[in-house]
């Protein structure tokens, strides 16, 4: 990236009312067939319009067109069963009716390459597309079938790296994969998950990103939240691992969390998308805060590798707050840019 300080969205942002109830996750669709197909791309358009208008430098599609960051993409795969589910605890936190898986998993046809495609079409800005991480899709499962996690994270991280090259094909320049599951399980990230993630990058030109956060701002997680004490240190465990390993770019939540920012230094050498923008409240913070945010991430990270970015997904809020929270964000990230070249 030749801007300093380019600015994204860690993924998801509002839906409109007419496609989705809004300020809901896995909120079905309000359409369907063609006319569901057209509303995803007329929602694509006025997400990406929303991006460039507060100024964001690394443009998505919002996930518009999917209704979860998960199961949408596990939707398009053989060996899942969507109709037998069974309840299951997610990232060891809340319980939900999961899909169960019933033999062997594959991709028969592309998932996101006619939509990544399509987003292509519309800017000539750099493109971001978010696919789930091998280990965040096991545990949003129910597995009857290989019935070892590590097993069908392998399976799954060569399903993404297929879709990953069709995606670099199509033009995306930075590939993120979400991994909120990597702040829960240290032992398994450590033995294989890292592994996994390495395994659906490969042979990639284009940049690759993880994500791992500590979640949208539902309650599950802001209860969770409350328990992990005065420094959340998560980060710390996978550290090292990731430090070593090919991904180009981590993203972190660093906004309103009780991160220690030197934890940064333990993944000193990468690409680091700054979380400065706080996904679990509707105040909307000012460009001040998100450039202390940044100016004090800057002692850890290069600034040619400073990435500012929202803590997560904005799917659940209004798309007024959203919108603010894009105007904020490159607004405070102006301000240090202006402060380093000054
Ligand atoms: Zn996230």
């Amino acid at each position: 990236m030749r801007k300093l300080l380019p600015t994204s969205t860690a993924g998801s942002l509002p839906k409109p009312s007419w496609l989705a109830e809004p300020e809901k996750l896995w909120s079905p669709w309000k359409l369907e067939g063609d006319e569901l197909l057209e509303a995803k791309q007329d929602a694509l358009r006025l997400s990406l319009q929303e991006q460039q208008h507060a100024g964001i430098d690394i443009v998505s599609d919002g996930e518009q067109t999917r209704q979860h960051f998960v199961t949408t993409f596990i939707e398009h795969l053989d060996g899942v069963d969507f109709e037998q589910r069974e309840t299951v605890r997610i990232r060891d936190r809340y319980d939900a009716s999961v899909p169960t898986v019933v033999g062997a998993v594959s991709r028969q046809k592309p998932v996101f390459v006619e939509d990544a495609k399509f987003l292509r079409q519309q800017t000539k800005q750099p493109i971001k597309w978010a696919l789930p991480g091998p280990m965040t899709m096991i545990d949003t499962l129910y597995d009857n079938h290989y019935k070892s996690r590590e097993k069908l994270a392998w399976e799954f991280a060569k399903i993404l790296n297929q879709e990953a090259k069709e995606l670099e094909a199509a033009g995306v320049d930075i590939i993120q994969f979400d991994e909120p599951a990597f702040n829960v399980f240290f032992d398994d990230v450590n033995d294989w998950g890292v592994a996994t993630l390495e395994r659906a990058i490969e042979g990639l030109k284009c940049e690759t990103a993880v994500h791992i956060c500590y979640g949208y701002g539902i309650k599950a997680n802001t209860d969770w939240k409350k328990t992990l004490g005065s420094e959340w240190r998560q980060y710390e465990e996978i550290f090292p691992k990731l430090q070593q390993s090919s991904i180009g770019i981590i993203s972190l939540e660093c906004q309103n969390s009780r991160v220690p920012m030197d934890l940064i230094e333990l993944i000193r050498g990468k690409k680091v998308m700054v979380g400065a923008i706080d996904v679990a409240t509707n105040n909307i913070e000012t460009p001040e805060e998100v450039a202390n945010t940044l100016r004090k991430a800057l002692e850890f990270v290069d600034a040619d590798k400073l990435y500012p970015a929202t803590n997560c997904g904005m799917t659940p809020l209004s798309r007024q707050v959203a919108r603010g929270k894009l105007h904020t964000l490159s607004a405070g990230a102006e301000i240090v840019r202006r402060e380093l070249l000054a």
